[in-house]
């Protein structure tokens, strides 16, 4: 198993979670966050804030919505 890397996973971390890298990169990407939990935790706050963002485009989103979220993602960061 070849793993690809930090830098390289981090670089792609935007095209990974929108599904626009090719397939082996995309095997590559989702098998490096497996075994690394510091990326596993970017692509986590990354999904979420994307999410989060999302929602705030079709209703506003109150700031404590945002502010919920990113404590939530802290709490799961504190367990790892
Ligand atoms: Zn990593």
């Amino acid at each position: 198993m070849t793993d690809c890397g930090c830098e390289k996973a981090r670089r792609d971390l935007e095209e990974y979670l929108r599904n626009e890298v090719c397939k082996t990169k995309h095997t590559d990407i989702a098998e490096h966050l497996e075994n690394c939990t510091g990326c596993r935790d970017e692509a986590l706050v990354a999904t979420t804030l994307t999410e989060v963002v999302a929602r705030a485009c079709k209703e506003t989103a109150p700031e404590e919505l945002r502010d919920q979220v990113l404590a939530k993602i802290r709490a799961v960061q504190a367990t790892h």
